[in-house]
């Protein structure tokens, strides 16, 4: 059975004061909360990441980082490597945000590199996909999401995909207002199901969690997480609020 996940991505936000005071009111409330077969993820900037790790260390919460470099080590100034992250026990990396692919040059080609290297240092991939507004009004969204699955991902062993969480964050609906409709995403979210059941076995597309995300909030997240093929959230707004993102948490 395919886990269920709340993934709360905190972007740029939090300094390291308000990151332990999110975290500590997310340990106080998620107690409350019967966890069944749901997983709670939440991704801080790389500054708090070992403190918020250390943090949740006893706890349902998990840690994620944003983003890594393709290359293990060397001399590329300002990165941050797959082993460094490992060695303050963050197990998750999100990879292929639309921001990163927008401003940071996050290409699928690259992206099938850090995917390699994520998986090569043992740590497991919430990958990011999704069309850009011109690409729904044409029609093209479908296309669109092939390719970025098929050329950053399709290359892995049917063993890989173990470590694989798929999230669809349609850019148009991030950070918008505008959410898709429970529909679009039940829709997209089983084109990609299928897609990977084609070129792998249904066993693994059966297995793959698959998140949506794009301006989740309490009051929608119920009728998106109702539908069929979506398992899940990858949050941004809504996640840097203990009261809201438990709340979303609540509605799975
Ligand atoms: C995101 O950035 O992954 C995201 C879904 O943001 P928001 O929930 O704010 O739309």
């Amino acid at each position: 059975m395919r886990s269920k996940i709340v993934a709360g991505n905190w972007k740029m936000n939090k300094t390291y004061q308000e990151s332990k005071a999110l975290v500590k009111e997310l340990k106080k409330s998620v107690k409350e909360i019967k966890l069944d077969n749901t997983r709670i993820i939440i991704a801080p900037p790389f500054t708090n990441l070992q403190k918020v790790s250390k943090k949740t260390k006893d706890t349902c919460i998990e840690v994620a980082a944003q983003n890594i470099c393709a290359l293990e080590s060397g001399a590329f100034t300002g990165e941050i490597s797959a082993p460094m992250i490992k060695s303050i026990h963050v197990d998750t990396v999100i990879l292929g945000h639309s921001e990163r692919r927008e401003y940071f040059g996050d290409t699928d080609e690259l992206l099938a590199k850090k995917v390699d290297t994520a998986l090569k240092n043992d740590l497991e991939v919430i990958f990011c996909f999704g069309e850009v507004l011109e690409d729904r009004k044409s029609g093209n969204h479908f296309k669109v999401v092939e390719e970025q699955i098929k050329k950053a991902l399709f290359h892995l062993t049917s063993e890989e995909w173990v470590n694989i969480i798929l999230a669809y964050e349609p850019v148009w609906a991030i950070g918008t207002g505008e959410t898709a409709s429970p529909e679009q995403a039940q829709e997209m979210h089983a084109f990609v199901r299928e897609l990977v059941a084609e070129r792998y076995i249904s066993g693994i597309s059966e297995n793959i969690s698959i998140l949506y995300g794009g301006s989740v909030k309490p009051t929608n997240a119920k009728e998106i997480f109702s539908k069929e093929d979506v398992d899940g959230g990858l949050i941004g707004g809504a996640a840097l609020s203990a009261n809201d993102f438990l709340a979303i948490v609540k509605a799975i």
